[in-house]
């Protein structure tokens, strides 16, 4: 069977397992959609109706996210320490940490590549500048202003911004890059120390069993909360995509199919004996929460289950998809990608050859300083569209136009992202006689939710 064909049976087989997820998505998103229209219909009662079916969505939706993120800082200290820990021999982290950087590149380049040949092969943006115009909504651009001026400092500080000034800080703010940092380092002493720190893992892997558990149990509400995310997204924001800018979203979501269903596959094909139906089977679930709460770092609890219940050993899944969560974002470099080309054919900027490569190294940079949250790789948009000939006027339209999009358009891209750290995982367990086939093949492990 063709590698595509595979990916999308695969898929098929996932939803079927977890049809009730799947149906929450599309019953949000009909929901959704008949309470967007209802919307416009301005009499008292409806916006009544409206009011108050939006707000019950976003109660229900935001207790999912939050019972989700609550255990994602103990899973990933925890996930890191046991892991790396377990590895012991630096040697062996060496190799797992250049294969997980070399891998997570080649995606990056795909994605970035894809974007540009498609936004430049198809033109997505030539005459929708009249478009761009009207539908910036005024109300957006002081968000804008200071979306851009924020992102200005932020370029310089990334390097800087890794390493915690207070660890402890970084944890109650939720600084997932450089709470990993610190983490890291200090699990490697805990492997060098050896003996003496067998308590402090011990610690971990008992933390680490019970995120685990709590992970089990947030599962339950996971229909209720994809429906109620997905939904009050929908109604909040509408489905844009049959506007007059379709042509825009339709490029983003072929250039999304593209990366997952063809380069996945091929790359898996390439490096790995990894079949590609078992593993897109294997992490469904994590997909479509994906989807729901548009963040990789929210799903991380997920898609380690996945993952791990399904094979792919806890040494591989602790140092390589945490770490993925926060730097790999190849969906969002690619939307980033055929965004900016997107806004310079829209004001009619000719780019030069040296202008594509700098766009898209730039989204390659850009993207990994997103966080695993909704709406980062929006914002880090801005490092992308500086030194493009757009004028101040121009970036702030042509931004705020993204901002109408984005919702549904994040939905999509965070499932790339964090399909290919699974991808990634799997390919370095692979490689590395990490992963248990008995178990990844055995139907059996695929019964549960995760
Ligand atoms: N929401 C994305 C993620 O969490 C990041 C982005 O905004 O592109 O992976």
């Amino acid at each position: 069977m063709k590698l595509h064909i595979q990916a999308l049976v695969a898929i098929g087989l996932g939803i079927k397992r977890n049809w009730h997820i799947f149906a929450a998505i599309i019953l949000g998103i009909l929901f959704g959609a008949f309470l967007h229209k209802y919307s416009v219909n301005q009499s008292a009662l409806n916006t009544k109706f409206y009011h108050y079916t939006l707000v019950g969505l976003n109660i229900v939706g935001q207790l999912f996210i939050r019972l989700i993120q609550m255990i994602v800082i103990p899973l990933v200290c925890s996930a890191i320490v046991v892991g790396i820990s377990s590895i012991g021999d630096s040697k062996q982290i060496g190799k797992f940490g250049k294969k997980m950087i070399l891998y997570y590149a080649i995606i990056s380049v795909c994605a970035v590549g894809i974007g540009a040949l498609l936004a430049l092969g198809f033109h997505p943006g030539d005459g929708v500048q009249g478009f761009i115009n009207q539908s910036s909504a005024v109300e957006i651009q002081a968000q804008v202003h200071s979306a851009i001026a924020q992102q200005q400092g932020h370029f310089s500080n990334v390097f800087l911004n890794l390493i915690p000034n207070n660890p402890i800080e970084s944890l109650a703010k939720g600084d997932m890059i450089s709470i990993i940092f610190f983490v890291l380092v200090f699990s490697f002493a805990i492997a060098k120390v050896g003996e003496i720190a067998r308590p402090v893992v011990a610690f971990f892997e008992s933390i680490f069993a019970a995120t685990m558990k709590v992970t089990d149990w947030i599962m339950v509400f996971a229909a209720p909360g994809i429906f109620a995310l997905t939904a009050y997204s929908v109604a909040t924001f509408g489905i844009n995509i049959f506007s007059g800018i379709s042509k825009f979203f339709a490029v983003v979501i072929a250039g999304l199919i593209i990366q997952f269903f063809v380069i996945y596959p091929i790359i898996m094909k390439i490096f790995s004996k990894v079949p590609v139906m078992t593993l897109y089977t294997a992490i469904t679930e994590a997909l479509m929460v994906a989807f729901g709460t548009a963040s990789s770092s929210a799903t991380l609890p997920l898609t380690i289950a996945c993952c791990e219940k399904r094979g792919i050993s806890h040494k591989v899944c602790s140092f390589v998809l945490p770490l993925g969560a926060t730097l790999n974002m190849d969906g969002t470099a690619l939307f980033q990608t055929i965004a900016v080309i997107f806004l310079t054919q829209a004001y009619g900027v000719v780019l030069e050859p040296v202008q594509i490569i700098s766009i898209m190294v730039l989204a390659f940079i850009a993207s990994s300083t997103s966080a695993g949250i909704p709406g980062a790789g929006l914002i880090t948009i801005a490092l992308v569209l500086n030194g493009l000939g757009l004028t101040p006027q121009q970036l702030v339209e042509g931004f705020a136009f993204l901002f109408a999009l984005e919702r549904i358009a994040d939905m999509l891209r965070t499932m790339i992202n964090v399909a290919s750290d699974a991808v990634v995982a799997a390919i370095i367990a692979d490689n590395e006689n990490e992963i248990n086939y008995d178990l990844f093949n055995n139907p059996e492990s695929y019964k549960d939710i995760i």
